[in-house]
C-alpha cells in the first residue's frame, strides 16, 4: 500500500513537473521573445522586433524541457555567410550540441558548408539550397517514433527512419532518438541569424509510425556519414515521374536529385520565354534544376544569362553531324552510321574535342557511348590514346565527368585515367520514365572501385562563377 500510495505521489510530482517546464503534448505552444524565459536557456543572444539575434560563433538557445515526439517549426532568417545548427534528440543540457542536426545554410554553392539548409547532417545531407539569405523561411522538424522529417517552406529536404539495429560510427553514437534538449545555435563566426517564432507541438508516444522505410542501406549510410555528396545528377520527369514522386524516391534512397530539362531545337524548351517559365515553375523544388543541353544547336537559341539561372548545364556528344553532313544520333540505330569503325572512332573522339572546347557546359553526360552497332568492342575501340584526348579536353575546360548508370558508362578503365587526372565527377542514370530509376548501382561500384571521395565529386559553381557567363556561348555550331 505505502509503496503504491509513493507510486503515486512520484507520478503526480512528475506530471506537475513536465507542465510547469514544458510545453503540453498535443497542444500548440508559441515561443518568441516574449516568453522565452519561460522555455529558453539562451546564451550570448540579443533581441530585436524581428526576434532572436544570434551573432556570434556557438551563441544560441537551448529548450528547458525535454521532448520525444513533436512537430516543431521556427521563422529563420540568415544574412551573408550565416551558417547555423538545429538540434534535437540532444540528451545532455550541458552538450546541446550532441544529437542530431539540421543544417542552417544558404551560401551559395562552392561557398561555406557543401550541405544547405534542411540537411539531416551526415544521416540524410542536403547539398540542395532551399532558401537564400535575406528572406524568411520555415524551417520544420517532425519526430514520430523512428521517423524524421525535416522540411523548408514545406518542401521536405530530408526523411529517415531509424532501423532497430542502429550501427553508427563512434563519432555518431549521439545521433540517436532519445527523448532530449532543443537547441538553435551558431555554429561560424559570419552572419546573424535571426530567429522569429518558433512553435513546438509535443506528440503523445509512438513507438513506431513510419509507413516507408527510409532506410538505404549500409553503403548509403556510410557514404551520407561521410558527408560524401551522394546525388543523382542526371534526372528526367519523364514516362509520368512526377516531381514528387522523384523528390520521394531520391529520400527513401538516400541521395539529392538534379532534374534535366531538356533543352533544343524541337524540344519544349527552345528559347529564353520557355526556359524561364520552366525554371519559375520548379524553382521552389528541392532539387538541382538542370539544363541538359540538346543537339548542337541549342548554343544559338538562348541567352547567356537565361543559361546561367541553372545550376549547371550539361551534355552528351550523341547528336553531331559527320563527314557525309548526315546527323547522327547514336542511341537510334536507324540515325546511326559506321561506315568504318576505326574512321568513325576518330571522328567521335574529334566531335568530343569541338563540342567540350566550345560549349561551356559543366558536365560530359552519357560519356563514351557507342552506338548499339559496336557498343561490344568498347574495351578495344576505347583505346588509352582516345581516352587520353577525351580526358585532356575534359580537364583544360573543367569539365565533370559522370559516370552513368544507366549505360554503365565510361568504362572502370577510363575512370581511372580520369581520376589520375584530376578530373570531377557526377553520378547519373539519366532515366527514361518512373521505372528504370535504378539506385545508382553502377556508380556505387566506381565510388569503392576507384576509392572517390568528396573532394572527387563535382558541386555547382557560385552565381558568380558560371561558366557561360565568363565566356559566352559559341557563336556557330560546334558538331
Ligand atoms: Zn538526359
Amino acid at each position: 500500500m505505502r509503496f503504491t500510495y509513493l507510486l503515486h505521489l512520484i507520478l503526480i510530482a512528475f506530471v506537475f513537473c513536465s507542465c510547469k517546464t514544458g510545453p503540453k503534448k498535443g497542444e500548440i505552444t508559441k515561443i518568441d521573445t516574449s516568453n522565452a524565459g519561460k522555455y529558453l536557456t539562451q546564451n550570448d543572444v540579443t533581441t530585436s522586433s524581428e526576434g532572436f539575434l544570434l551573432k556570434n560563433q556557438s551563441s544560441g538557445f537551448t529548450s528547458k524541457f525535454k521532448v520525444r515526439n513533436f512537430e516543431f517549426s521556427a521563422k529563420v532568417k540568415t544574412t551573408a555567410g550565416a551558417e547555423g545548427i538545429l538540434v534535437f534528440a540532444a540528451p545532455e543540457v550541458s552538450s546541446p550540441d550532441k544529437g542530431y542536426i539540421v543544417k542552417i545554410n544558404n551560401s551559395d554553392y562552392r561557398v561555406g558548408n557543401p550541405q544547405k539548409t534542411g540537411s539531416l547532417s551526415k544521416i540524410r545531407n542536403n547539398f540542395v539550397r532551399t532558401a537564400i539569405d535575406n528572406e524568411w523561411f520555415n524551417l520544420s522538424v517532425i519526430v514520430k517514433g523512428n521517423y524524421i522529417k525535416v522540411s523548408v517552406n514545406n518542401k521536405i529536404t530530408s526523411e529517415y527512419t531509424e532501423p532497430d539495429n542502429l550501427k553508427r560510427p563512434a563519432e555518431l553514437t549521439d545521433h540517436v532518438l532519445a527523448n532530449g534538449f532543443l537547441s538553435i545555435i551558431k555554429s561560424n563566426a559570419e552572419g546573424e541569424l535571426i530567429i522569429g517564432e518558433i512553435t513546438i507541438l509535443p506528440l503523445e508516444d509512438v513507438l513506431k509510425t513510419s509507413l516507408v522505410i527510409y532506410n538505404a542501406g549500409e553503403v548509403v549510410d556510410s557514404l551520407n556519414q561521410q558527408e560524401f555528396p551522394l546525388i543523382d545528377f542526371h534526372g528526367h520527369l519523364k514516362g509520368g515521374l512526377t516531381m514528387d514522386q522523384a523528390c520521394q524516391y531520391a529520400r527513401i534512397n538516400g541521395y539529392n536529385y538534379g532534374i534535366a530539362a531538356n533543352c533544343g531545337l524541337k524540344f519544349p524548351v527552345t528559347n529564353d520565354s520557355t526556359l524561364n517559365a520552366y525554371l519559375d515553375k520548379i524553382i521552389n523544388e528541392p532539387v538541382f534544376k538542370v539544363m541538359q543541353c540538346e543537339g548542337r544547336e541549342w548554343v544559338t537559341l538562348f541567352s547567356p544569362a537565361a543559361v546561367a539561372r541553372f545550376d549547371y548545364i550539361f551534355t552528351d556528344a550523341m547528336t553531331w553531324t559527320d563527314h557525309k553532313g548526315r546527323r547522327l544520333r547514336l542511341w537510334m540505330p536507324a540515325e546511326t552510321f559506321v561506315d568504318d569503325e576505326q574512321q568513325f572512332m576518330d571522328m567521335l573522339v574529334g566531335k568530343i574535342e569541338a563540342i567540350i572546347g566550345n560549349e561551356p557546359v559543366d558536365i560530359y553526360v552519357n560519356p563514351t557511348f557507342l552506338p548499339a552497332k559496336i557498343a561490344a568492342d568498347y574495351d578495344r575501340l576505347w583505346t588509352p590514346e582516345r581516352m587520353d584526348r577525351v580526358i585532356k579536353v575534359l580537364k583544360n575546360n573543367d569539365v565533370a565527368l559522370e559516370i552513368n548508370a544507366r549505360y554503365k558508362i565510361p568504362s572502370i578503365a577510363f575512370l581511372k585515367r580520369a581520376k589520375e587526372a584530376g578530373l570531377k565527377f557526377t553520378f547519373g542514370t539519366n532515366n527514361t520514365s518512373n521505372n528504370d530509376l535504378g539506385q545508382l548501382e553502377y556508380c556505387l561500384k566506381a565510388i569503392k572501385e576507384l576509392g572517390l571521395t568528396t573532394d572527387d565529386i563535382f558541386l555547382p559553381r557560385s552565381a558568380k562563377d558560371k561558366k557561360v557567363m565568363k565566356s559566352g556561348l559559341p557563336s556557330k555550331i560546334t558538331g
